[in-house]
């Protein structure tokens, strides 16, 4: 290790979460931080990361590739054997590959895609009970694309005797999941854990797995690692206890908490699914990430990825690079191209976020209010999806301090070729009722006028501008007309969505 990298690893071991003010009228408490707000170690390390940081996540694309089959803990949220193409979640893949498969699918991905700046491995089991093929594959893909970063997720049981390798694979970014650090809580996540070639199982098995995940969290941060910690709210089983696991984690170096709902539908077999444990409402997933914002940086943007996705978070484009048809590819790794083709990027990203001037405009305006507001977007950090056709509605919550994403809620397209379907029609107004306003490029008159008629104001005329910007010109219109009583600011909260409403679209 030379000077440089020691220097670099102390700056990322002292950096803990959230603790610098913000300096550039953006909260830094999030994967919002931009770069003023860290350390220039750690934004090199993050700036182009689209997990780490959410601006990033607009441009930058991912791909997880599936070499680790096996796992060594059951979690009752889990079932791996079921795969569906359309569904999204952790743990599911349609194919495993061998570490060669891995990397050539990568080339052309990359060769393809060159938005692609990161490459995962996150399963099928756990990355880390396999760890000859994940090491393999990391050795394999540093060779063929050094700008590639790479990034491991483990449910840390194996951790500590793997953070040397880590460490000397220059694996900057890792994933633990940890749902709690009290084994009485943990007996009822997990039914067993499979170590030291035994199995254990209740209170004694959550114990061994807390007292590895922490120390492996600790670990890894002391080497300079950025960890980020996912948890899976469970209403009625960890919900609450998850804001001592964000204390815990955050007073370990832990540089990011990403708290993410629960998937249990029945058909996918899990044991919390079969038994009918509900996952969390978008609203009470907010309110515990917002409980837990300021002390560490709160991930809002993920989306909970199959262990094969690949493109940008919340589009999926892994049905195209299947391993018959990878086989089947010429790739050229051309590092130069890319480099160029991710400059324009930066220019184009730059040109997108909103000024000081901008922000400065709105600070000290009737700053008690606080709104949210769902947006459709493609991607680049610009409102370009039709109301209809949007598959998901990024939520930004929109105040005088500026404009920061809090969660994106899934809803079925509202388009079926030329008519909107009416019933779909009343779940996307309830995925998105708590918003006074939805930014789209395009909206048919039948939605404008539902949507009206519930309280939510269809926002069309920032079509195709940037999100950050458009947000900030209609709130400062909106205060103003607060302002001179044209309207009156109306809480919505969790708004009920009125009766008539429902039966008309019904
Ligand atoms: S699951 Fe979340 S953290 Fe992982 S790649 Fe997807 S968005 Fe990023």
């Amino acid at each position: 290790m030379d000077a440089e990298d020691s220097g670099e690893m102390r700056v990322i071991a002292d950096y803990k979460g959230c603790q610098s003010s913000p300096k550039n009228g953006k909260g830094s408490c999030g994967s919002q931080a931009g770069q003023g707000d860290l350390p220039s170690e750690i934004w090199h390390k993050v700036k182009n990361h689209p997990c780490y940081s959410e601006e990033a996540h607009h441009h930058y694309a991912r791909m997880h590739v599936g070499v680790a089959p096996a796992c060594n803990i059951q979690c009752n949220y889990c079932n791996r054997k079921y795969d569906c193409a359309n569904e999204s979640r952790p743990g599911v893949v349609s194919e495993k590959l061998t570490p060669e498969q891995a990397v050539k699918k990568m080339l052309a991905v990359a060769t393809r895609i060159p938005q692609l700046t990161v490459l995962g491995i996150a399963g099928p089991g756990d990355a880390l009970a396999n760890p000859k093929n994940t090491f393999k594959t990391f050795e394999l893909i540093a060779r063929a694309a050094p700008d590639i970063q790479l990034c491991l997720s483990t449910n840390g049981l194996d951790l500590p005797d793997h953070v040397d390798t880590i460490s000397r694979y220059k694996i900057d970014h890792v994933t633990i999941t940890i749902n709690m650090i009290d084994p009485e809580i943990g007996a009822r996540i997990y039914p067993w854990i499979f170590f030291n070639h035994k199995r254990y199982s209740g209170i004694e098995a959550a114990k061994i797995l807390t007292i590895r995940q922490l120390q492996g969290l600790e670990m890894l941060t002391q080497r300079g690692v950025l960890c980020k910690i996912n948890s899976v709210m469970i209403p009625g089983i960890n919900d609450q206890h998850l804001i001592e696991v964000n204390k815990a984690v955050k007073s370990r170096g832990a540089f990011l908490h990403n708290i993410m709902p629960l998937i249990s539908a029945p058909e996918h077999g899990t044991a919390f699914g079969l038994k009918g444990q509900r996952g969390p409402t978008a609203q009470e997933l907010k309110a515990l990430q917002d409980a837990c914002e300021g002390q560490i940086n709160m991930m809002r943007h993920c989306r909970q990825c199959r262990a094969d996705a690949v493109g940008l978070l919340g589009e999926d484009r892994s049905g195209e690079f299947t391993t018959e048809k990878v086989m089947a590819m010429d790739v050229q790794y051309d590092l130069e191209a890319r480099k160029v083709y991710q400059a324009r990027i930066e220019d184009e990203r730059a040109a997108n976020i909103a000024t000081s001037e901008e922000l400065a405009e709105l600070a000290g305006e009737m700053s008690e209010i606080n709104l949210l507001a769902a947006v459709a977007t493609k991607g680049s950090g610009l409102i370009n999806e039709h109301f209809g056709h949007a598959r998901e509605f990024h939520v930004y919550e929109i105040s005088t301090s500026g404009v920061k994403l809090v969660g994106h809620r899934r809803v079925d397209v509202y388009c079926q070729g030329e008519y909107g379907e009416e019933d779909r029609l009343a779940s996307i107004i309830r995925a998105i009722n708590d918003c006074h306003a939805v930014f789209v490029a395009k909206i048919g008159g039948c939605p404008r006028d539902i949507l009206i008629n519930a309280g939510i104001e269809p926002v069309d005329q920032y079509a195709h501008g940037s999100i950050e910007k458009s947000a900030i010109g209609w709130f400062r219109d909106y205060l103003h007309k607060i302002k001179s009583g044209e309207i009156l600011h109306v809480k919505r909260g969790e708004a009920a969505i009125p009766q008539e409403l429902l039966i008309s679209v019904a």
